[in-house]
C-alpha cells in the first residue's frame, strides 16, 4: 500500500476550497475505494474487513469501543479518509448506556411545542457528539396513517403541519450552529417518502399512493426541512407504483434535487439495494441493483455488503459509468470536508462525555418534556387525586417496568447487542417510583396481569440472515394475580392501573393486527372497575390502543413511552402538582376495523358510519383535557375578504372558568368549502399555546397567510383556489368544539 505524502496532498490542505480538495482526492481514489466510500457498514461486523478491505465510507451501530478502533484502522488506510459514524439517536442517545432518554417522538409530539423539541434535539446532539458519533437517523417525518403499523410511535403523529413544525425544530436542534459547531450532529429526514402508507399496517408493504397524494400530505414536511437545510435524507423501504423509492427517479431527481434544490446527502435505508434483489425481486442481481441505485442519485448505501462487488461488476459490464459513482462520492467527500472531519475526526472525548452525558440540565429538560407529553383523555373527577388520598394501589404490568417505559430505539429495544439489560435502572423513574416518592400516603403495588409470551418464528431467519422478530402469544389472565390486585384495590382509596404495550409489539416488522390491550390486561381492568374504587387508567402505549368498555367511566391519561423521567411526571400529574398540558397528535380508534381514523380525511362517502359502529374515533386529533374548564367565545374574523397575498386575521377570547390554571392549545383549522378536486374537510394551519390562570381571560390573535389555504389540484400543483373558506378555532379537531367563521379569498 502506498500512503499519501501528507505534506503535498492538496486534499489535506484545509486552506483550499472544498471543491478543489474533493477533486484532488477523487483523482487519487481507485474504483474500489470509491465504491467503498459509498457504503455504510454495520459496525457489529468485523471492523478490519469493513475498513481495510472494503474501504468503508461510514459505519453505524458502533459500540463505544468500536468508534475508537475504527478510527485507528482508518489511519492505516492509504488515503486516511475519515469515517462518518452514524447511529439512530432518535429520542436521546439511544444506545449509550446512561445517556438521557427522552419520550419517544409521538410522546414529544403531544406537547405541540417546537421550542421544547428543539431543546431536546440540542441536548441529544451534545451527548451524541461527545461520543464520536456524527450523524443521527432522526427525525421521522412519516405521517401515521394506520394505527396497526408498528412504527407509529416513531412519528410525530398524523398531521402534516404539526409534523413539519416539530421536525423542523428537531433538525435545527441537532444541526445547531452549523457544521463548525462541535456540539452539532447531522440530522436525517426519514423515511422519504410515503413509507407509512402501508397496507393493513404491514411494515414496508407497497405504498399505494399517487403523486398527487404524496404532494398533498406526505411531501410537505420533507420539503420544509429540505429547504431549511437538513443535511441528509433517508429513503424508505417501500415500492410505490411499482418502483422502490431507492430508484424512484421522479422523487429523488425531479422533486427533491430538482424542484426543492436539495444538495444534501441521500442514504438508503437498511439494505434497500439488496432488497430490490432478494425481497422485492425487481432487480435480477446486485450489479443491476447497484447500477440502478447509483444512477437514481443515492450517495450512501446502508448495509448492503453485496453493493461492493455489484457496483464493480456494473462498471465492468458497462451498466454504470465511473462518472456516476464519482458524483455520489463527491457529495460524500464534500460533506466530510465541510464537516471538518479531515482536520478533526470528532473522536470520543472522555472529558466531554463525563460532563455532558446525562447532565442535570438534560434530566430537567427530560422531566419537562415528559410532563408536557401527558394527555388527559377523560376525568370523572378523580383527578387530580384529593390531598386526602391516603392509600394508593398501583397495579398493572407497566407500573414498574423501567425499560418498557423507554420505548423503542433505546437500550435493550433490540437494535444493538451491547446493552442487553438496557439503561441503568437507577436513572429511570417508573410510575410506582414516582408515586412512592411524591405522594404522602401509602403506595402498594400488585402487577395484576402479564402481557405476553414469545416463541421463535418457525420460519427461521430472513433470507438476508437477519433474525425474524419472535411471535407474540398473549398471556391468559391469571386469576390469582387479578385477585391480589382486586384485594389491594378494595383496601385502597384509588387505583392507578398502568397498562399498555411492550417492545415486542412495537417497531419494525412488529405491526399488530389488533389495537387491543393484550394478555391479562383487559380482564384486570374489568375486575378493577367492578370493585367500585375510583380508577385511573394510565395508558402507557407506544401508539393509540383501545381500552375495554368496563373502564369507560374511569379517568384516563395517555402517555406514549415517556422516557427516563416519565414515572415522576405521571405522579406529579396524578397528584395535581402540574397541570395536564398535552394534546393528541394522533386520533384513537374505538376498533381496529375503523382504520384509518386520522382526522383530515377526504370528503365524500356514502353515509358516515359503519352499520355496526360509528366512524367517530374514541379520541380525536387535538383532544386533551385540563383540570379546569376553558370556554371559547365566538371567533371573529377581522379580514372577511382577502387576496391570496394577504393575511387572514382573526381573534377569539378564552376564559378559564374553573379553579386551576390551564395550558391551552388553541388550534386553528381551515375548511375550503368547495374545491375543484376532493380534499380534506379541514386541516390544521396554526396553533397557539396560551397559559390562563384560574378565572383569567385572554384574547388570542390569529394571523394566517392566505397563501397557506391551499389544495393540490388535479395536475398536482399546490394552489390557492379563490372562494369561501371557514376558519375553525378551538381546543380539538372535533367539529362540535370548533368555532367557525367565514372568510373569502378573492
Ligand atoms: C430503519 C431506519 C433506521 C435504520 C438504521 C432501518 O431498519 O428503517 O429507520 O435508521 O434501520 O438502524
Amino acid at each position: 500500500m502506498t500512503t499519501v505524502d501528507t505534506a503535498s496532498a492538496a486534499y489535506l490542505d484545509a486552506s483550499l476550497p472544498v471543491d478543489e480538495r474533493v477533486a484532488d482526492l477523487l483523482g487519487r481514489m481507485t474504483l474500489p475505494e470509491k465504491v467503498g466510500q459509498m457504503m455504510q457498514f454495520d459496525a457489529r461486523e468485523e471492523l478490519e474487513h469493513i475498513v481495510l478491505a472494503r474501504h468503508a465510507g461510514s459505519i453505524l451501530h458502533t459500540s463505544p469501543e468500536k468508534v475508537l478502533r475504527a478510527a485507528e484502522l482508518t489511519s492505516q488506510t492509504r488515503l486516511q479518509i475519515p469515517l462518518l459514524v452514524a447511529e439512530d439517536c432518535i429520542h436521546g442517545h439511544s444506545f449509550w448506556e446512561g445517556a438521557t432518554i427522552f419520550p419517544t417522538q409521538l410522546g414529544m409530539a403531544a406537547s405541540w411545542d417546537a421550542d421544547l423539541i428543539e431543546g431536546v434535539a440540542k441536548a441529544t446532539a451534545a451527548e451524541v457528539a461527545a461520543t464520536g458519533i456524527h450523524w443521527t437517523f432522526s427525525p421521522v417525518l412519516c405521517i401515521a396513517r394506520d394505527l396497526r403499523w408498528g412504527r407509529v410511535g416513531e412519528t410525530f403523529g398524523e398531521d402534516p403541519f404539526l409534523i413539519g413544525e416539530l421536525a423542523s425544530a428537531m433538525v435545527r436542534g441537532y444541526q445547531g450552529d452549523g457544521l463548525d459547531d462541535p456540539d452539532a450532529i447531522l440530522a436525517t429526514a426519514k423515511h422519504f417518502a410515503g413509507y407509512s402508507e402501508t397496507q393493513g399496517g404491514r411494515d414496508a408493504s407497497e405504498a399505494d399512493i399517487s403523486r398527487r397524494k404524496l404532494r398533498s400530505w406526505f411531501l410537505p414536511p420533507f420539503e420544509r426541512v429540505a429547504r431549511e437545510g437538513c443535511r441528509t435524507f433517508m429513503l424508505g423501504y417501500q415500492t410505490t407504483d411499482g418502483v422502490p423509492i431507492t430508484v424512484n427517479d421522479w422523487l429523488l431527481s425531479d422533486v427533491l434535487r430538482g424542484e426543492w434544490g436539495y444538495t444534501g446527502t441521500l442514504i438508503t435505508d437498511w439494505d434497500n439495494v439488496g432488497r430490490m434483489v432478494w425481497e422485492q425481486k425487481v432487480q435480477p442481481d446486485y450489479a443491476s441493483a447497484a447500477a440502478a441505485a447509483v444512477k437514481a442519485g443515492n450517495d450512501m448505501v446502508m448495509t448492503t455488503p453485496g453493493f461492493y462487488a455489484g457496483a464493480l461488476e456494473a462498471v465492468e459490464r458497462g451498466m454504470l459509468a465511473e462518472a456516476d459513482i464519482d458524483q455520489a462520492v463527491s457529495r460524500i467527500l464534500s460533506l466530510k470536508f465541510r464537516f471538518g472531519l479531515f482536520e478533526n475526526p470528532r473522536l470520543p472525548d472522555r472529558e466531554r462525555i463525563a460532563t455532558v452525558i446525562a447532565q442535570g440540565a438534560h434530566a430537567d429538560l427530560n422531566l419537562e418534556v415528559a410532563r408536557r407529553s401527558l394527555v388527559l383523555l377523560r376525568n370523572d373527577g378523580t383527578l387530580p387525586l384529593a390531598p386526602t388520598t391516603r392509600r394508593i394501589a398501583v397495579v398493572g404490568p407497566l407500573a414498574d417496568d423501567a425499560q418498557t417505559q423507554l420505548g423503542d430505539w433505546a437500550g435493550s429495544s433490540g437494535q444493538v447487542d451491547w446493552m442487553p439489560d438496557g439503561h441503568p435502572r437507577a436513572q429511570i423513574t417508573t410510575v410506582l417510583d414516582g408515586l412512592r416518592e411524591l405522594s404522602g400516603g401509602t403506595v402498594e403495588h400488585a402487577r395484576g396481569a402479564g402481557i405476553l409470551d414469545l416463541t421463535d418464528d418457525p420460519a427461521g431467519v430472513f433470507p438476508d440472515g437477519q433474525p425474524r422478530p419472535p411471535i407474540v402469544a398473549p398471556q391468559e389472565p391469571d386469576a390469582s394475580e387479578i385477585a391480589e390486585a382486586v384485594a389491594l384495590a378494595e383496601r385502597s382509596d384509588v387505583v392507578v392501573a398502568v397498562v399498555g404495550d411492550r417492545i415486542e409489539l412495537v417497531g419494525e416488522g412488529r405491526s399488530t393486527a389488533t389495537l387491543d390491550l393484550i394478555g391479562g390486561q383487559r380482564a384486570l381492568l374489568d375486575a378493577l372497575a367492578a370493585t367500585g374504587t375510583p380508577l385511573v387508567v394510565v395508558l402507557m402505549a407506544s401508539k393509540p390502543l383501545i381500552l375495554p368498555e368496563s373502564v369507560r367511566a374511569a379517568s384516563v391519561v395517555w402517555v406514549a413511552n415517556p422516557g427516563m423521567q416519565g414515572g415522576r411526571a405521571i405522579a406529579e400529574l396524578l397528584l395535581g402538582e402540574i397541570e395536564p398540558a398535552g394534546r393528541l397528535p394522533i386520533s384513537f380508534a374505538r376498533h381496529a376495523g375503523q382504520q384509518p381514523t386520522y382526522y383530515n380525511q377526504i370528503r365524500g362517502q356514502h353515509g358516515d358510519r359503519y352499520a355496526d359502529l360509528t366512524q367517530q374515533p374514541a379520541f380525536a386529533f387535538g383532544d386533551g383535557l385540563t383540570y379546569t374548564t376553558v370556554e371559547y367565545g365566538d371567533a371573529e374574523v377581522l379580514t372577511p375578504v382577502v387576496s391570496a397575498g394577504d393575511t387572514v386575521r382573526a381573534r377569539i377570547t378564552l376564559r378559564n372558568t374553573g379553579e386551576r390554571p390551564a395550558h391551552e392549545i388553541v388550534q386553528v383549522y381551515v375548511r375550503d368549502t368547495v374545491t375543484s378536486v376532493s380534499w380534506a374537510d379541514k386541516e390544521l394551519k396554526t396553533y397557539r399555546h396560551v397559559d390562563l390562570a384560574a378565572g383569567a381571560s385572554a384574547t388570542v390573535e390569529i394571523d394566517l397567510p392566505a397563501s397557506d389555504c391551499t389544495i393540490v389540484d388535479a395536475a398536482g400543483r399546490r394552489i390557492v383556489e379563490p372562494g369561501e373558506f371557514e376558519l375553525l378555532i378551538g381546543p380539538s379537531s372535533r367539529d362540535e368544539v370548533l368555532r367557525a367563521v367565514s372568510f373569502e379569498i378573492r
